[in-house]
């Protein structure tokens, strides 16, 4: 099991990961580091596409990645973007992580690496839950 990371080192990873962004259109570069209990780290930036609907948010490629590593269990997740002021997750990101962690930690950091901290829960109160039928 990899060590710990501070909330410090995953905001710093999240910052990094802006780097890769594929961003031509908003230009507005994001990154993500999620954390899994068991203190693997994954990153994800944000890619756009010319169909911009097609266009996937830093938060869910890194959620994507940890699933597909074969990871479901999350501590924390830093976001940042390389603008003034804290970065959300929207919506859909927030659905997503929901899934898996409704009372995940999120770092939510602005572009010198300062960050407030909030829950998914807090920022998606009544998330969709899919409605499961008795004995699954
Ligand atoms: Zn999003």
């Amino acid at each position: 099991m990899a060590a710990a990371c501070s909330d410090a080192e995953l905001v710093g990873l999240a910052l990094a990961a802006r780097g890769n962004a594929y961003a031509p259109y908003s230009r507005y570069r994001v990154g993500a580091a999620l954390l899994t209990t068991g203190g693997r780290v994954f990153t994800g930036c944000n890619v756009e596409n010319g169909s911009y609907g097609l266009t996937v948010c830093a938060e869910r490629v890194a959620v994507f990645a940890a699933v597909a590593g074969g990871e479901r269990g999350f501590a924390a997740l830093a976001v940042a973007a390389d603008r003034e002021g804290y970065c959300r997750p929207c919506g859909a990101c927030l659905q997503v992580l929901s899934e898996f962690a409704p009372s995940l930690r999120l770092l939510l950091a602005d572009v010198r690496g300062d960050f407030e901290v909030k829950t998914v829960a807090e920022l998606l109160p009544g998330a969709f839950r899919f409605p499961r039928g008795e004995g699954e």
